[in-house]
């Protein structure tokens, strides 16, 4: 290869990074990261999809943490989701703040109705995917959603306060008090809000990362009204498998 050619193929990768061709949801070429028809699957009407998601509710049968999105997590919604989680593509980061920014400003119409005041609370990504990540990740998301929240009548505060301890996979190596601690949650709090929490993922699958961080926070002293997430996997199609995809 000249030397030439390798400049040549540097910059088509770079400019790739920053642009790429084809839509993440569909593979459609078009100059932009999301076509027409998947943005409309990924920015759809927001409402409660926390129904189906089987370990967000409680043991003692109490109602499920409600759970709001403006999406299913299938078709081109998901591709669009794992293309920013997983494969770089952190210009879709933009539009993805846009949409759950949408989500939590339709959500704090119904918050108001409870609290004057609300803490955004970003659940915290797993280890392995944490030192992976290109992108801003869920703390990303929920600085956009307390951005949407704070337009509105609430009084809102960011609060980055869980921590994440490795899960059972990825305990390898860990001594066995380690491992047991580990099984009681791996959601920590540094410190509990003082406010209403309003927590913010990716995605609900099947709700176990969702309850075991309002059980975290509710040991803490605080109270946990519901959750925003980018998209909801249908009920049809949860299995524990799922979580974290
Ligand atoms: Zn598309």
């Amino acid at each position: 290869m000249s030397a030439l050619g390798g400049v040549g193929q540097a910059l088509r990768a770079a400019s790739d990074l920053v642009w790429p061709a084809d839509c993440a949801g569909c593979g459609a070429d078009l100059a932009g990261p999301i076509c027409p028809d998947c943005h409309r699957e990924l920015a759809g009407t927001v409402r409660r999809r926390e129904s189906g998601a089987a370990r967000l509710v409680p043991a003692d049968g109490g109602p499920a943490l409600p759970v709001w999105s403006a999406a299913w997590y299938r078709g081109p919604a998901r591709e669009v989701i794992v293309a920013w989680k997983r494969r770089g593509r952190g210009e879709l980061e933009r539009e993805l703040r846009r949409v759950i920014g949408r989500t939590a400003e339709a959500v704090g119409r119904t918050l108001a109705q409870v609290t004057d005041e609300v803490a955004v609370v970003p659940v915290p990504s797993r280890l392995v995917r944490r030192l992976k990540r290109p992108s801003g990740g869920t703390p990303a998301l929920a600085l956009a959603a307390a951005e949407a929240l704070a337009c509105g009548r609430l009084s809102v505060t960011y609060a980055d306060v869980l921590t994440r301890a490795a899960t059972a996979r990825e305990q390898a190596g860990r001594s066995t008090r380690q491992r047991a601690r580990g099984r009681e949650g791996v959601t920590g709090v540094k410190r509990a809000p003082q406010a209403p929490c309003l927590l913010v993922d990716d995605v609900l699958t099947t709700g176990a990362t969702l309850l075991d961080a309002e059980r975290a926070l509710a040991r803490a002293g605080a109270r946990t009204l519901g959750a925003v997430v980018l998209a909801a996997s249908p009920a049809d199609s949860r299995d524990v498998g799922l979580e974290g995809n």
